[in-house]
């Protein structure tokens, strides 16, 4: 899941209603050129525990299991 979020704030699942853990942070695309590898466009989630992970790896860095090729 992927939302805005401010710092200090606690946010809960809306389905489960358990506290959400901040997995990773999604940085602005454009306009400039960035370096960071961590945008919308280079992450997915894996199917199996649901974690984000980077598009261009076929294991998944979390559970270990191997997610096969991404959507595209
Ligand atoms: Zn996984």
């Amino acid at each position: 899941m992927i939302l805005e979020a401010e710092p200090g704030k606690v946010y809960v699942d809306r389905d489960t209603g358990e506290p959400l853990e901040v997995v990773g942070k999604l940085v602005p695309v454009a306009p400039s050129q960035s370096k960071l590898p961590w945008t919308p466009e280079t992450l997915r989630f894996c199917p199996w525990c649901q974690q984000l992970s980077q598009i261009d790896l076929n294991d998944c860095p979390t559970c270990g299991r191997r997610m096969g090729p991404p959507d595209q």
